[in-house]
């Protein structure tokens, strides 16, 4: 017999079918056991009486989460044991045969309760187990669903998909690398990608015109709270365009999902408001500002526009650095500024940040796209011709061979996603995510190496005193 799916049941009343899973509840009733069984679908219920002695005997043994294989008879239930709250509440499986195929220890976490009372350590430890709770099934399934639906709708709009290494070279994006040891290059290393901003550029350079990805990054940054030391954006980038073009495809984008995937909830204003950076710091002492009007107000979403940031500000050490992303171009009134290195601080950039009830969802910007552009903002930031050769050279070359005006922009998906989801944290819709500081305890990460893969990759561990 063919295995159905407990969401199939309620179809086949009397009938004999096959289901398998996860055995969620079960409750001796002394002559009769019932157990709720758990598939990727839901639960349906199955009862074992004395007239099937075998699987009744059988069921005797079984303890909750064990995973077995269940064969019955598709009865409707007395009309006053009927569960209308359940998808499957009409019906139950009358248990012929009941076959283990794993037994389970008891849970070291309990999985039937929304698990915000169980502490983090716990959680991600077992985070196979956490991921089994209803909550955080939903969570991924609805992460899928909003993926499945950017796929499809830059699919449409002509964008392409393409992949952008992940073994890299180090990238600045305003955060620290992770770094990659070469085994074959004694003393060399690359890096991962903080975000694929070179690659997309050069892709517009290839003539691709309208890429995207579901990029993965990776910032070695200090841990924080809501971090993650990787995270996925949606990545894309478009060539031929200005400001508002990118601004325009990506409001369309957000519009159109929450209104497909996330009817309920009310989008505060269309098109989303635009705010200066001038204005947002002025109003709200923020550059995320929450414009929400009305806070307690779960299903509000209010997106808004932050533009006109300044293009540098000053560094610690007294120089000048970027403030969002070297790779962008100023707002085209500067230009002149920019190329004479004149009135520095006051130069505006063309990025875009999308702000979602206070918090950034993403940024992109529109990106120089000439060699000389692009080397004046490194020597600005007191880069030397050599360094900027070395870490940029590739960049400079590739504009010198027929470079479109393009930008792009990378919504974030995991702060994204969360807010949809109405979650707290990011780490509730990442099915493994690492804890706050960076830790994955569930496989025991970072870890040390051992003496000869140390050896291999031409490292030695100086022991901090
Ligand atoms: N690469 C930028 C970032 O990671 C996004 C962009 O400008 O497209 O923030």
């Amino acid at each position: 017999m063919k295995r159905i799916l407990t969401s199939e049941t309620p179809s086949q009343k009397g009938n004999k079918v096959k289901i398998s899973g996860w055995v969620e509840t079960r409750r001796d009733h002394g002559k009769i056991v019932f157990f709720d069984l758990r598939d990727r679908e839901g639960i349906v219920q199955t009862v074992f009486s004395s007239g099937e002695p075998a699987a009744y005997e059988a069921a005797q043994a079984v303890k909750s989460e064990w995973v077995v294989e269940i064969e019955g008879m598709v009865q409707e239930r007395p009309e006053k044991l009927k569960n209308p709250n359940l998808a499957t509440g009409a019906i139950e499986i009358s248990a012929t045969k009941l076959t283990v195929l794993g037994e389970a220890k008891t849970l070291p976490i309990p999985i039937d309760t929304d698990g915000y009372e169980i502490g983090e350590e716990a959680r991600l430890k077992y985070r196979y187990l956490d991921l089994r709770r209803k909550r955080l099934h939903q969570n991924i399934k609805a992460r899928n669903e909003v993926i499945h639906f950017i796929r499809e709708f830059l699919r449409k709009k002509d964008f392409i998909e393409i992949e952008t290494p992940i073994i890299t070279k180090s990238t600045p994006e305003g955060a620290r690398d992770y770094v990659i040891p070469s085994r074959l290059y004694p003393g060399k290393f690359y890096a991962l990608p903080q975000s694929p901003q070179q690659y997309k550029q050069l892709l517009q350079i290839a003539g691709f015109e309208r890429y995207f990805q579901i990029a993965r990054c990776f910032r070695d940054e200090d841990p924080r709270a809501d971090r993650q030391p990787e995270f996925t954006q949606l990545d894309l980038e478009m060539s031929f365009v200005e400001q508002e073009d990118v601004m325009a495809l990506t409001e369309e984008l957000l519009i159109d999902l929450v209104k497909t995937l996330y009817p309920k909830k009310e989008i505060q204003e269309i098109p989303f408001p635009r705010l200066t950076y001038q204005e947002a710091m002025a109003k709200y002492e923020t550059d995320r500002p929450d414009i929400r009007k009305d806070q307690k107000n779960p299903d509000l979403l209010a997106f808004c526009w932050v533009v006109d940031f300044p293009f540098f500000e000053k560094s610690e050490q007294g120089g000048w650095t970027f403030t969002h992303n070297p790779f962008s171009a100023p707002k085209p009134e500067y230009m002149q500024n920019l190329m004479e290195q004149k009135n520095i601080g006051t130069i505006l950039t063309t990025q875009y940040d999308i702000v979602l009830n206070g918090l950034e969802v993403g940024g992109g910007s529109i990106r120089n796209h000439t060699s000389e552009a692009l080397e004046k903002v490194f020597e600005i930031m007191g880069y030397k011709k050599e360094r900027i050769q070395e870490n940029f050279g590739h960049m400079l070359q590739a504009f010198s061979y027929g470079a479109p005006p393009h930008g792009g922009i990378a919504p974030g998906l995991d702060r994204l996603i969360s807010l949809l989801q109405g979650e707290p944290t990011i780490r509730e819709v990442i099915a493994f995510p690492k804890t706050g500081d960076s830790r994955d305890l569930m496989m025991n990460s970072p870890s040390e190496l051992a003496e000869n893969q140390l050896r291999e990759l031409h490292l030695r561990v100086q022991k901090e005193k």
